[in-house]
């Protein structure tokens, strides 16, 4: 794909979402490859963006983000919102993780699976309290197609039912609107786009992504060819038009007052 057949994609979708180029948007920035280029074409294309980087403090792999980012945002004249996780919320990822693990029955919480609820909670509330129209993130088709048949495997579907371009279903004042502008372009063509570019990015793996699941089931999406890749996806929006999510009612969280499905939150449920 050539980055003009890229560029082209992504239009389309924000087309799609109807996103206004007045509003501000939080680009959620880790660092890494898919959410550079996410920030690079929005601000190519004219939208008014600020970055916003959680620095989880895993380490040297947290520190080399943290200086992707930085130079991203003085190469693109945006705006740099730093989260540090230590400081906040006391300690670093590793530990919270940790702590969240040995609370809980051993090997039933994945590192990832902690690590992107906490994420999603810090994401929702800073992107409110900067009063930022949206938050947008790295997510590619390669990514949904993982997040859809893991769900499928696990034999809950309706746990997608708010994924696509634009998070949908749920409309509320406390929930900043989530879009995923790579949301039709594969991880490969990202890659090429972002050395194509030579964006400043850590191409490296996050050191505690050992969640087995995922990456069993990633390694299963790699060997599908695009046009199944695709067809999955067709399908899964097909599908997922026709579901509601399980428990959609939404309430306030009883002890952060964040949004939630149940009495307490995800997050507080792990870090209680
Ligand atoms: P992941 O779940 O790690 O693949 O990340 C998915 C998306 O979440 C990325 O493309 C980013 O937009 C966002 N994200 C992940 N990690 C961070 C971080 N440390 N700070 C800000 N945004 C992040
Ligand atoms: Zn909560």
């Amino acid at each position: 794909m050539t980055p003009e057949q890229l560029e082209k994609k992504v239009k389309e979708t924000l087309r799609k979402v109807k996103l206004s180029k007045k509003e501000r948007i939080l680009v959620a920035l880790s660092g890494g490859k898919d959410s550079s280029v996410t920030a690079c074409l929005l601000k190519k294309f004219g939208y008014d963006i600020e970055g916003f980087h959680i620095d989880l403090k895993i380490g040297k792999y947290s520190k080399e983000c943290l200086a992707s980012v930085k130079k991203l945002c003085k190469q693109l004249d945006i705006k740099l919102h730093i989260y540090d996780i230590k400081k906040e919320m006391g300690s670093g990822m590793c530990y919270l993780r940790s702590a969240v693990q040995s609370k809980h029955k051993k090997g039933m919480l994945k590192n990832c699976a902690i690590c992107g609820v906490i994420k999603k909670w810090i994401l929702n509330k800073e992107a409110r309290r900067l009063k930022a129209k949206a938050i947008a993130t790295g997510h590619h088709l390669d990514d949904e197609v993982q997040i859809f048949m893991t769900n499928i495997f696990k034999g809950s579907p309706e746990l997608s039912a708010n994924s696509g371009p634009i998070s949908r279903n749920i409309k509320n004042k406390k929930l900043v609107p989530r879009i995923k502008p790579l949301f039709y372009v594969f991880e490969d063509d990202i890659r090429e786009f972002s050395k194509k570019q030579k964006l400043p990015v850590n191409y490296d793996k996050c050191p505690c992504a050992i969640d087995s699941y995922r990456i069993q089931v990633r390694g299963f999406i790699n060997t599908l060819s695009r046009k199944e890749k695709e067809n999955i996806m067709k399908n899964a929006e097909e599908v997922l038009k026709k579901l509601k999510s399980k428990g959609s009612e939404i309430q306030y969280c009883g002890l952060c007052g964040e949004l939630s499905r149940k009495r307490i939150c995800k997050k507080c449920e792990l870090m209680r």
